[in-house]
């Protein structure tokens, strides 16, 4: 049996810090827009998700800042910048 942590077992590893308000967030009206859906498929901490009416919410706690969703969906959709200083993601993967 291997003793390496998966993708999960890392992630329980980082360390978090709010600092009270998202540095993501989607952009009003655009919750339902096609494009936005690949944020669900592309974030590797599965912060993107669809409810039954075809909208997407963002919980950006645990967010890992590696800017995937904003590749995938451009300024039009995200407000997207980094957390301010302090806060944010600690990398301990070791
Ligand atoms: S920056 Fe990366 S981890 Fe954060 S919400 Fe976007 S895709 Fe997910």
């Amino acid at each position: 049996m291997s003793s390496t942590p998966g993708l999960k077992g890392k992630l329980g590893l980082n360390v978090f810090k709010e600092s009270g308000k998202s540095h993501i967030r989607i952009r009003e009206g655009k919750e339902k827009h096609p494009q936005l859906a690949k944020a669900v498929l592309v974030c590797p901490a599965g912060l993107y998700s669809q409810n039954s009416k075809g909208e997407v919410t963002l919980s950006s706690d645990g967010c890992l800042e590696c800017g995937t969703c904003l590749i995938a969906c451009g300024r039009e959709l995200l407000d997207w910048e980094y957390p301010e200083g302090g806060a944010g993601v600690q990398f301990r993967f070791g």
